[in-house]
């Protein structure tokens, strides 16, 4: 706002203004009056009066000195509230320096016209945008008297702050929206851009855009493209609508789309008004959501597993597509999973639980049901879900994942067998030993039998002496209780030993479990001169294992040593069985014979079902025998003596709840 040099504006009112002032302040006044001049003063004065133009008289001092009706209406104030104050009152506080230096400018240059813009205050403080006109002139007297008219131009300045704003507004957008604008006259070829546009192409905003600058920045791939398109629409005067690739300065890529409207000039040419945006993050955005799309479908159609969706009411909506189709059930959609499940009749606790899950849209894991292949094969089939929902929470449905489990639940089935089918032989294999063993374990219990009857005699014989000596009777009977337990001992082994095939586990010390097996075999090596000698370690830590599995492997073993040294006769025909701590984890214990020994090929087939050299032995013996350490989670193993005979070597892990 500086107060320049105006050529016309109120000049010659404010001329004619000033004469009139000047004639009124001449008139005498006692002096008649020319009436033809006084009339003139009086229309003159009206037209001073209410003008529309604000006029002011101000002082060198800054004192209004006279203001029009009109001018000070525009304030709020009247004319006398106005004359006598200072010029400055109406202005803003912060523009008076400004209007100071106006006014001292006028008074400067006496005669010549300055125009500035201006904000003044009403009375009521609101706000008047004006134009002012002002120029010094001398009075009759030759004081100076600036005059001031101004023009009421609010509207035009808010018009201007609100355009101003807008196009702000506007940049602002295309910035935040990475959008430009652009016209493009196709006659003249002349382009304009909006800041963002330059932004876009990353051009100097000084530079005017010219469309071989444009094609150069233009992806070489693009080019003719971009040509095809515009050239098309110029000739044709139509809208277009394309996306091409920018390629910048530093080598990188940006994709854009512009959009444009095609519209005539007046001189029916063609022109277009568009925009220009940025859409390289939504393009990476898009190419990632593909990519990860593309992932995921190569995951699911190469996974044996297949995928599905079931709706709100749980029945089946979606099935991925899948590579093996004989694997995945046809015609699910629209059936629930209870539809499907043969099973779900048989098992109505395992489908009650998970439709209760289902209904409290809970995620659930691992159910396995029946179900049926494609060629109507039944399959088992094991599943997870989670439910999903929409934006506002509302329950769409489950989402999750099928396997075929078919071949581990048969294996699972198979191993099932197995095993029974071995504890089976296991029992039957015992019974045959205990056969075998008949007259060891009747001399085990004949023995104590012996002993019974032998105490028994000698206690009717101390009871027959006059006077009986109950003290020696006493004796007999308390021998008579103690071998009666053994015997009972005896018989309670060898029926569990012949009954039970249920495994139980529980913690045992491995030599306890040696001495009781050893005890049932005492006889047997009795009668084949066999001496046992037991190097057992006292107080091991416990193993885990089931007692009458371990000590039909322990007899199995010592049976065998028995039946190796049948041949023996040049050496002392003996039996080592030792047990041990390996200090770790583990308890070894070892059947170590000075029998016929091993040969390298045999070692080998030992353990195979139906491997013996005997001509009435079986061959089950060591394969039953590894099977039940193994269960055990432990080893056994045979080696030749270097002194002759063999070596049979178990290792069982420590009850875990012992273990360091
Ligand atoms: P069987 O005793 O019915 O033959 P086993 O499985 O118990 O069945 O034993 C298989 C074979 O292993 C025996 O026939 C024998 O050749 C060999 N064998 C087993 N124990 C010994 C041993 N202590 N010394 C030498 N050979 C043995």
């Amino acid at each position: 706002m500086k107060p320049g040099r105006a050529a016309t504006f109120g000049k010659s009112a404010a001329q004619f203004l000033v004469g009139c002032v000047r004639q009124t302040v001449t008139v005498k006044p006692h002096a008649e009056p020319d009436r033809g001049l006084l009339e003139a003063v009086k229309q003159w004065q009206q037209v001073f009066e209410h003008n529309p133009v604000m006029y002011f008289m101000v002082d060198p001092a800054g004192t209004v000195i006279n203001v029009n009706t009109f001018g000070a209406a525009q304030l709020g104030y009247t004319a006398a509230e106005l004359i006598g104050r200072s010029v400055l009152d109406v202005f803003f506080e912060e523009d008076r320096d400004f209007v100071r230096a106006c006014v001292a400018l006028c008074l400067e240059t006496v005669d010549q016209s300055h125009t500035w813009e201006i904000r003044k205050v009403r009375k009521d403080g609101s706000v008047l945008w004006v134009r002012e006109n002002a120029k010094t002139m001398l009075r009759a007297d030759g004081g100076p008297i600036v005059l001031v008219a101004c023009e009421n131009i609010t509207e035009r300045k808010e018009a201007e702050n609100a355009l101003r704003q807008s196009e702000a507004y506007l940049a602002q957008a295309q910035e935040l929206s990475h959008t430009g604008s652009f016209g493009w006259r196709a006659a003249t070829g002349e382009i304009t851009w909006s800041k963002e546009t330059y932004r876009i192409f990353q051009c100097d905003e000084g530079t005017k855009p010219q469309i071989p600058v444009m094609l150069q920045r233009i992806h070489p791939e693009d080019r003719l493209a971009v040509q095809r398109t515009t050239g098309r629409a110029a000739r044709e005067g139509r809208d277009y609508d394309h996306e091409y690739r920018l390629l910048m300065a530093d080598g990188s890529i940006k994709y854009v789309r512009a959009v444009a409207r095609a519209m005539r000039d007046s001189g029916g040419r063609v022109e277009f008004v568009g925009s220009v945006t940025d859409i390289t993050a939504t393009k990476e955005a898009e190419r990632r959501l593909r990519d990860s799309e593309q992932r995921f479908r190569d995951y699911a159609e190469t996974a044996s597993d297949w995928f599905w969706e079931t709706g709100p009411d749980h029945r089946v909506t979606l099935v991925s597509q899948h590579s093996d189709t004989i694997t995945v059930p046809a015609g699910l959609i629209g059936l629930t999973r209870w539809d499907i499940a043969p099973d779900a009749d048989l098992e109505p606790e395992k489908w009650r639980q998970h439709r209760a899950a289902l209904d409290a849209h809970i995620p659930f894991r691992d159910l396995v049901y029946r179900s049926k292949d494609r060629n109507g094969t039944p399959i088992y089939v094991r599943t997870s879900g989670k439910p999903f929902f929409d934006a506002d929470g509302n329950f769409l449905g489950y989402r999750g994942v099928c396997t075929d489990v078919t071949a581990a639940i048969r294996a699972d089935q198979a191993e099932d067998a197995l095993r029974k089918a071995q504890a089976e032989l296991a029992h039957v294999t015992r019974v045959t030993t205990l056969g075998e063993l008949t007259a060891s374990i009747a001399h085990e219990i004949n023995q104590p039998l012996a002993a019974v009857i032998a105490n028994a005699d000698a206690c009717l014989a101390w009871l027959q002496r006059s006077p009986p000596d109950l003290k020696a009777a006493r004796r007999s009977v308390e021998w008579i209780i103690e071998d009666g337990k053994r015997a009972s001992d005896v018989i309670r082994h060898v029926r569990a030993l012949a009954k039970r095939t249920e495994i139980e586990m529980a913690p045992l010390d491995a030599s306890l479990v040696i001495r009781e097996a050893v005890a049932l075999v005492q006889r047997e090596m009795a009668s084949h001169a066999v001496s046992v000698r037991l190097e057992l370690s006292p107080a091991l830590p416990k193993i885990y294992g089931d007692r009458i599995q371990l000590q039909q492997v322990l007899i199995n073993l010592i049976m065998n040593g028995i039946e190796a040294m049948d041949g023996v006769h040049d050496r002392p025909r003996e039996l080592t069985i030792r047990s041990a701590d390996d200090g770790e984890s583990a308890i070894l214990v070892s059947v170590a014979d000075c029998g016929v020994g091993i040969s390298e090929q045999a070692i080998d087939r030992l353990f195979t079902p139906f491997f013996t050299t005997k001509s009435a032995g079986m061959g089950m013996g060591l394969s039953i025998c590894r099977s039940i350490i193994e269960t055990h989670r432990g080893r056994l193993s045979a080696a030749p003596n270097q002194s002759g005979g063999a070596t049979f070597h178990i290792t069982l892990p420590l009850h875990r709840e012992e273990a360091p």
